[in-house]
């Protein structure tokens, strides 16, 4: 998180005074380092750079088109799951050959959107979803190239809403059943079987959980190929955790180092999907105290950004450290802090530990560049709040705050009311 630091009791994005944005744009908003960004992509490409690979970065967890713009431009690829998402990588400048759509829904209307646009691979979850993929190239005069997402039932150890490669999971179809899949793919006229992919959960903080995972797709490889399938593709996918609190994740290059053997005996060109790992430290989210109150048994701190802006406490119990924007000499004090929303469940730390703070005192919220804006609601009309990029000494609102009118657009009153 070193891109956000403070200089004389004063914290900082990059070289901007965090306050002095405050001041410019309102509170609460979401910043970005573009440093930040630059050096967790690079840190993937250095560290599988002896193999054939694309980073397609995983646009859910930050889908801000000066997001995606700025990787694109680092050479990222885009992993879509819906074509929202297609619209908006499009828009940023990602070419489509450099995207994967991934998704246990996708509509056949969907895949036709894609295929017109010309994407790389379609990560395919299911027998069903794979016949109506050659439905819809067929309908559209495509081939579709195909990598089918097998569960390699392994146990990410993270949070269960974030485990997706267990047994028990709606993701990707069973080891067991990969094979008999894979033939039928093979017999289809209009899909190209391409490769592989899996992708077994997020916030992962060990890398034996990776490694079985690759152990196991790569045996999966071998049988496919003496089967007569080719297979060029191999996704690794993503989740390679953060340090949000005291948790130690592997680097890319840890991760690098325990699979490329196994990675460039395959010969494939290796996709991988990191979203949180590039965009989370990246980012904070600036918010004004409004209130501080006390009741008989607790302290809360309420400030004016709430779960419909950051819902991953709510969500998840996920942690966020939350720093003063200006330090002072107080004494520490056990707090909630809690939004304006009305729920109880509207908080962003509990039983928190922290020096005190005062109304209309700015706090940040940190490592929210991930799934933090991407989630966020209009709960309670409250408009969505702008993110904004440093880069050096520069920034920008790159998506302004919302307004009153766009909270209602779209919305109509029937005459026979
Ligand atoms: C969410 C997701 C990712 C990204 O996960 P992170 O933990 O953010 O790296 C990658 N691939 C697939 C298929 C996903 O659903």
């Amino acid at each position: 998180m070193n891109d956000f630091q403070y200089k004389k009791n004063q914290l900082y994005g990059e070289k901007v005074s965090l306050s002095e944005i405050a001041e410019a744009v309102g509170t609460p908003f979401y910043l970005y380092s573009a440093a930040a960004l630059r050096r967790h992509i690079t840190a993937y490409k250095k560290a599988f750079s002896s193999v054939p690979h694309l980073i397609a970065y995983a646009m859910k967890a930050n889908a801000n088109l000066s997001v995606l713009h700025l990787l694109g431009k680092e050479g990222a690829g885009a992993d879509i799951v819906s074509v929202g998402e297609l619209y908006r990588v499009l828009k940023a400048g990602i070419s489509p050959e450099k995207i994967v759509f991934a998704g246990v829904g996708k509509t056949k209307d969907e895949m036709r959107q894609a295929l017109r646009a010309g994407i790389l691979l379609f990560n395919v979850e299911s027998e069903q979803e794979l016949i109506a993929l050659d439905e819809a190239a067929k309908s559209c005069g495509k081939k579709a190239s195909v990598a089918l997402r097998v569960n390699p039932d392994v146990d990410p150890k993270t949070h269960p809403y974030i485990s997706t490669g267990l047994k028990k999971s709606k993701f990707g179809v069973a080891h067991v059943h990969a094979l008999s899949l894979y033939k039928l793919a093979g017999r289809l006229s209009h899909i190209n079987v391409a490769g592989v992919h899996s992708h077994i959960g997020s916030q992962l903080t060990q890398v034996k959980p990776f490694v079985d995972a690759i152990r196991k797709m790569g045996e999966l490889i071998q049988f496919l190929r003496k089967d007569g399938l080719d297979i060029r593709y191999w996704n690794i996918g993503g989740g390679l955790g953060v340090q949000y609190d005291q948790e130690s994740p592997p680097l890319p290059s840890d991760l690098a180092k325990n699979i490329l053997p196994i990675l460039k005996a395959s010969g494939c060109t290796i996709i991988m999907e990191p979203g949180r790992s590039i965009v989370a430290n990246a980012g904070i989210l600036v918010t004004r105290v409004i209130y501080t109150k006390a009741t008989e048994t607790k302290k809360f701190v309420v400030v004016d950004a709430g779960m419909n802006d950051l819902i991953r406490p709510s969500l998840y119990e996920a942690y966020h450290q939350i720093l003063p924007v200006v330090k002072k000499k107080r004494p520490d004090h056990v707090v909630d802090v809690v939004g304006p929303i009305c729920e109880s469940g509207d908080f962003l730390a509990q039983d928190r530990t922290m020096p005190e703070v005062m109304p209309d005192e700015l706090l940040a919220v940190m490592s929210a560049g991930a799934y933090g804006f991407t989630m966020a609601s209009n709960y309670n009309a409250r408009p969505r709040v702008p993110e904004l990029m440093v880069d050096g000494d520069r920034y920008a609102i790159i998506r302004e705050r919302e307004t009153h009118k766009d909270l209602v657009r779209g919305e109509k009153i029937p005459a026979f009311l």
